[in-house]
């Protein structure tokens, strides 16, 4: 027998859908130059200094001395130490490296994370939402008899969702966030965890967009927000900081002080590590620690500015042409509102058929996407100016 709730799981039918269209426009249309503002992936290179880093470690493991084989499944003690010192340490949170796991990448962690909850649990979910927090607890048979909770985030609520008005259990925050490319003050944070705590509910953190934040008053870290150690679970990634989606590595803390049901919540997920997972590749885990050197900071830096320079360009015409437009401040992304009485997938197809230009239909992130296109800026400034003379050109 199978687990039966796959079967609860809606067809994604999002990114294949877009991809069979793009390809018909490609084939009706084959001397068009197609741009994409869809992709999520990073398209700029790893830092020369986690080049150097691999191939450094790939020459001790040719030789007996300086083989690795199995390492800690929690991360190497060098990684984490980096990690603490520099994502946390240096900006006035305490962690540490006991709470502090490496991973193969915040998808991962986020997926199997549920494996130390119940499955009675009330969960939550802005809306739009990265789906696989949707999915992972569909899979998981949560919550068992009931439906997520989707918290809107809308333009009336100037794209703040607001808290729940019953007790959820589990919560799933995303800031700077996938897709909207909006952010939340430490103050509108502070507010999540007072509900936590006074609910006793369980924040998920996912911070993969960190890196991006430009502004002084915008929270890196929930730990930057007091009371959050003991009521949120952080994950991390580096595969956005650092263009590492292809060659996996983030990491997720788990406060000590975090205690869920009387438990605390660090040594089940240490356990549920032990049992489950056999770490990150040394070479992987010494890529990431040189993220954190002068010249790996300064060309991680580089990276991130030049992709916000191609969303400041993107949100700054497309305003004036009369567009609205929130995010690409301290986010990769920008959540532009289709032109009136044109929902999410119409204007797709407009902006491909006459531009050819490739989104992605906001509804496809949940029901109060409708009505919005996500853009991301991880495109090259040649391709954004282009895309920008195409839409000023569709009138
Ligand atoms: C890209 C992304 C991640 C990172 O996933 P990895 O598995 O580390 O590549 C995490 N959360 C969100 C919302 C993302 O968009």
């Amino acid at each position: 027998m199978i687990n039966k709730h796959f079967q609860n799981l809606k067809q994604n039918y999002l990114f294949s859908t877009i991809a069979h269209r793009v390809q018909a426009f490609r084939e009706a249309h084959p001397e068009r130059n197609v741009i994409s503002l869809g992709i999520g992936d990073v398209t700029r290179p790893l830092p020369p200094a986690s080049i150097a880093a691999m191939h450094r470690a790939v020459d001790e493991m040719a030789v007996a001395e300086t083989f690795r084989g199995y390492g800690p499944e929690q991360g190497y003690a060098f990684l984490r130490q980096a990690i603490v010192d520099h994502d946390y340490t240096a900006r006035g949170v305490q962690i540490d490296i006991d709470e502090v796991f490496i991973s193969d990448g915040a998808k991962s962690d986020c997926g199997n994370i549920t494996d130390i909850l119940d499955t009675r649990l009330s969960v939550a979910v802005t809306d739009p939402v990265y789906p696989v927090y949707v999915d992972s607890n569909i899979m998981a048979g949560r919550p068992a008899g009931g439906s997520i909770r989707l918290l809107p985030v809308t333009a009336e609520g100037h794209f703040v969702p607001a808290l729940p008005a019953e007790h959820i259990d589990l919560i799933y925050l995303c800031y700077p966030n996938n897709p909207t490319g909006t952010v939340l003050r430490r103050d509108q944070l502070q507010e999540w965890v007072d509900y936590a705590l006074r609910e006793g509910s369980l924040i998920l953190f996912d911070s993969a967009y960190e890196a991006f934040i430009q502004h002084d008053d915008i929270p890196h870290s929930i730990y930057e927000i007091p009371g959050a150690k003991r009521c949120a679970i952080e994950l991390r990634s580096f595969s956005k900081t650092a263009g590492f989606t292809g060659v996996r590595c983030g990491y997720t803390v788990v406060p000590r002080e975090l205690q869920f049901d009387g438990v605390c919540l660090r040594d089940l997920w240490n356990r549920r590590q032990c049992t489950k997972f056999n770490g990150t590749s040394y070479i992987t885990q010494r890529a990431a620690e040189a993220i954190y050197t002068p010249e790996g900071q300064q060309q991680v830096r580089a990276t991130i500015q030049y992709y916000m320079e191609g969303a400041r360009m993107m949100r700054e015409r497309l305003t004036q042409m009369g567009y609205q437009v929130v995010g690409g401040t301290d986010a990769p992304y920008i959540w532009l509102t289709t032109p009136a009485g044109t929902d999410s997938w119409t204007f797709f197809d407009r902006l491909l058929n006459e531009a050819a230009l490739v989104t992605t239909p906001g509804v496809g992130f949940g029901p109060s996407g409708e009505g919005y296109v996500r853009l991301t800026a991880f495109g090259s400034h040649e391709n954004c100016a282009e895309a920008l003379q195409r839409i000023a050109a569709l009138g």
